[in-house]
């Protein structure tokens, strides 16, 4: 079965939005700032975004602190960029919009118990399935209650996760609430290199693990091996 390109979706999406003469509002669930910053760079030229920060996959507090600190930041850095008009690199139509951010609770046993029974599958397995789940089910409930056009997550952005489950689930949870999965895959089209560059320019704090313990583990003993 040939794969769905989601980046070329995503793309059709944005030229009907256009012939249209329509701006959509999107709620866009973000797993941290490096993987936010291509993705809100890109989006936002065509979006009224507001972020989504719902992790509670991050076992450790001051861990997560850190991440939606620094989340905060980039957008920040994103609405000066409007307040003065630089818009380097992006297409001279962009108006004037300014992202918001919604911060989801933060309650780590909703985490423990959705993956209860796969702490030891190895990232990328059924525990990661668990955990998309999670986090995407509650940004398709907060984008049906807010009315948001669409609901996606920067998720797709990391070379480590499938596209394809993503979408899947995405989809499956906007069923399942009354919305609308917005197809992507940040990664094509050197997103990934991008969001590299990015958080480079705005010295954006990278973590090296994915979020949860299990995998800060898994990657301490990759390291060490
Ligand atoms: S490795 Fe990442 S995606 Fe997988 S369960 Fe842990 S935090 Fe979630």
């Amino acid at each position: 079965m040939n794969k769905v390109n989601y980046a070329k979706e995503l793309e059709k999406k944005i030229e009907e939005f256009q012939k249209e003469g329509r701006i959509p509002s999107l709620l866009l669930h973000a797993c941290c700032a490096p993987c936010s910053s291509y993705c809100l760079e890109y989006l936002r030229q065509y979006f009224d975004i507001t972020v989504f920060y719902y992790n509670p996959n991050i076992m450790n507090e001051p861990e997560y602190r850190k991440r939606v600190e620094e989340e905060k930041r980039l957008i920040a850095e994103y609405n000066r960029q409007v307040e003065i008009g630089d818009f380097e690199g992006m297409n001279s139509d962009l108006s004037a919009r300014k992202i918001e951010i919604i911060e989801g609770d933060y309650v780590v046993k909703d985490f423990l118990d959705a993956v209860k029974g796969l702490e030891s599958c190895p990232e990328g397995g059924d525990r990661c399935t668990k955990c998309f789940e999670l986090r995407l089910e509650e940004s398709a409930k907060v984008a049906a209650e807010k009315d948001f056009d669409f609901f996606t997550t920067t998720l797709t952005i990391s070379p480590l996760k499938d596209a394809d489950r993503l979408n899947r689930i995405g989809n499956e949870m906007a069923k399942k609430h009354g919305t609308f999965f917005l197809p992507s895959d940040f990664k094509k089209k050197e997103g990934y290199k991008r969001s590299i560059e990015l958080s480079r320019k705005f010295d954006l704090y990278r973590q090296d693990f994915c979020g949860c313990e299990f995998s800060r583990l898994q990657r301490l003993a990759e390291k060490e091996s």
